[in-house]
């Protein structure tokens, strides 16, 4: 149920409310629910009766038959609920869709033979998406992922942070590694 919208259109196929983002679900099924955010495709009235709701087979879709307030007549609206879809803008300008396991495959790389546990690293990759989505934003770059990988991984595992940030910020020079393990060095002298 996470992440997803619902779009509502009516019976001539007309978009009439786009509800985004997983917080935003439970409130616009409730105003689907009254009717309170339909506007009659006849008079443009927003208030409406429900007079009767169904859910088709496979359930995706929620059809329901309203009664305008204003000039009594009936409407059907039918609600969809659809995943976001969430693109990457990679460093050289292509795009593609986001993928949960890319990074996963990614940070276990990183925590290869060390002794974190694939559930928590899931768990981080789970963060880093739920965070990214709820940027709400329709495109992301691949710098705001890798940003926010690192930011948990060193939480998790310091020397996998470590190889995670010299593949993904590729240290060319040494000098900007030496710098990054002095600072884990740094944080670990007021343990
Ligand atoms: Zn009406």
């Amino acid at each position: 149920m996470d992440f997803q919208y619902i779009v509502v259109y009516n019976d001539r196929g007309y978009y009439i409310w786009v509800g985004f983002g997983f917080w935003k679900v439970k409130a616009l099924l409730k105003a689907a629910e009254s009717g309170g955010c339909m506007r009659c495709p006849y008079c443009g009235h927003e208030d409406s009766r429900v007079v009767d709701t169904r859910t088709t087979e496979e359930g995706s879709i929620v059809r329901r038959r309203r009664e305008c307030l204003g000039c009594g007549r009936r409407f059907t609206t039918y609600e969809r609920v659809e995943e976001v879809p969430l693109v990457v803008v990679k460093k050289d300008g292509r795009r593609e869709v986001f993928d949960r396991n890319k990074i996963l495959r990614g940070v276990i790389k990183a925590c290869d033979k060390r002794s974190t546990a694939v559930p928590v690293l899931e768990q981080l990759v789970d963060e880093v998406e739920k965070d990214l989505r709820n940027l709400m934003e329709p495109e992301i770059t691949s710098e705001q992922i890798g940003e926010r990988v690192m930011e948990r991984l060193r939480q998790v595992d310091e020397v996998a942070y470590v190889r995670f940030a010299s593949v993904y910020r590729r240290f060319t020079d040494a000098q900007r590694f030496i710098q990054e393990v002095q600072a884990l060095l740094k944080n670990h002298a007021g343990d």
